[in-house]
């Protein structure tokens, strides 16, 4: 209580979303979104999106795709997914500037998070970012240390869950800041215009 009002993100200039649980709803624990129909937007978040993009930062998506490993779904499903989260965005006036995938299984790469090699990735595409412009936002605790490994500002998103598991616990005494969503996030942290 109080601490996260006084946080200011005025400087942050690159904005790392995750994405389920973030932008779609996630689905129930140990499940996976496998194809496109199953890619529920969550409310809010498409002007969230689109007022992140109007304010001149950029939006860059991180997930980790481990359902691909497992063979639940394939590269081409994903793609399929991120289309139709394209196409909702856009159709509220908002875009990515990247999307960012790890496809692998735990313990098989330097990209799954909390490994740091989307976000590498991203910095060589992006030259301007860097941690100390970047935050990164999303709803689990794998979310928040990756961002943290890199010295980045991280934002916990906790979603309208009745219990708090030990792991969100900890991600929220991580993380600079702690919201329900990503609109509460963009609306109070970064994005005034409509005050
Ligand atoms: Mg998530
Ligand atoms: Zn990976």
């Amino acid at each position: 209580m109080g601490k996260s009002r006084a946080i200011e993100f005025s400087d942050i200039e690159f904005v790392f979303l995750d994405r389920d649980g973030v932008l779609n709803r996630q689905p129930p624990e140990g499940r996976f979104v496998t194809c496109a129909e199953e890619l529920e937007m969550l409310p809010g978040v498409e002007d969230a999106v689109a007022a992140l993009n109007r304010s001149g930062r950029r939006v860059i998506v991180v997930t980790n795709q481990r359902g691909i490993a497992l063979g639940l779904y394939s590269q081409d499903d994903l793609a399929r997914m991120h289309a139709k989260l394209r196409e909702r965005l856009a159709a509220r006036g908002g875009h990515l500037d990247g999307i960012y995938f790890c496809p692998h299984d735990e313990g098989q790469c330097n990209c799954r998070k909390p490994l740091t090699g989307l976000f590498e990735q991203a910095f060589l595409d992006f030259p301007r970012a860097r941690p100390e412009n970047s935050l990164m936002a999303g709803d689990s605790l794998r979310d928040i240390e990756a961002g943290l490994r890199l010295g980045m500002r991280t934002a916990f998103i906790t979603g309208d869950v009745e219990t708090i598991s030990a792991d969100a616990e900890r991600a929220r005494m991580l993380a600079q800041v702690s919201v329900a969503s990503l609109p509460e996030l963009v609306h109070r942290y970064l994005c005034f215009e409509n005050r």
